[in-house]
């Protein structure tokens, strides 16, 4: 058995300053020893961005007074590429992302700098979780989201961790916890996406709304069981290959 104990690295998308991230590094202190490794300002819907023209740097600190870390200029996906390679003297056991303030459900998955900083961690060959709560202020309750990534951490360090190629992505509403479901990703999008406005010099310029749409009514979806109250928890792939297609068009000449 391993003596040594347990490595948890702690990122996000929304800057090393945040109070998700604050409670995550809290959860993951529970099982083992802590090191955050985040962006140094909000990165939040840069998805899976990696900095190639300018030089990165980590600046070590102190996260809520007791955990080390390092704050990067750079995206999530760099930051876990730059602890894996250069940052951190030992691997971590488990990467954790998170808690973002905000939904990473249905195809905000996509856009997620939370969900990336994950599954760069997969890439790599860790075992990692990205956890958000649906709720955007910065004093939002992050109670439920906690314990939802308390039960995932468990879940996942019980089982020796996840198989390659898979990360976990986990979404709970705001305020007490009031159960976790597996989920499948719901299928949706955002549409009138760009709002059409003049600047004083009377030049045009176009501001990101956008309503979410979704497209799925099915029972079993991350949206469905959020907007139950309870948390989610989809296993995600960065294998994006659809094999019933290859299968079926693969069997036709081209
Ligand atoms: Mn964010």
């Amino acid at each position: 058995m391993n003596s040594e104990k347990t490595l948890i690295m702690v990122c996000n998308d929304d800057g090393i300053f945040s109070p998700g991230i604050k409670a995550l590094a809290k959860v993951a202190s529970e099982f083992g020893d802590v090191v955050v490794v985040a962006p140094d300002r909000q990165q939040s819907a840069v998805g899976h961005a990696i900095t190639m023209s300018v030089p990165l740097r980590a600046n070590a600190m102190t996260v809520a007074k007791k955990y080390k870390g390092f704050a990067v200029n750079g995206t999530p996906a760099d930051c876990v590429k730059l602890a894996h390679g250069n940052l951190l003297k030992k691997n971590p056991d488990l990467i954790l992302s998170g808690i973002n303030h905000g939904s990473n459900a249905g195809i905000n998955i996509l856009y997620s700098g939370t969900v990336s900083a994950a599954t760069e961690g997969t890439i790599l060959g860790y075992s990692a979780i990205a956890i958000s709560c649906t709720a955007y202020p910065e004093e939002a309750d992050l109670t439920g989201a906690m314990e939802a990534a308390r039960r995932v951490v468990k879940f996942v360090l019980d089982r020796g961790g996840l198989p390659r190629g898979v990360t976990l992505n986990v979404n709970a509403p705001e305020g007490e916890f009031k159960g976790i479901e597996w989920s499948r990703m719901a299928d949706s999008r955002y549409v009138e996406e760009y709002e059409d406005r003049v600047d004083p010099f009377n030049r045009a310029y176009y501001w990101l709304t956008g309503q979410f749409e979704l497209l799925d009514d099915g029972n079993d979806s991350d949206i469905h069981i959020l907007n139950e109250g309870k948390a989610t928890v989809t296993p995600i792939q960065y294998d994006l290959t659809d094999y019933s297609l290859l299968k079926e068009f693969g069997e036709e000449g081209l």
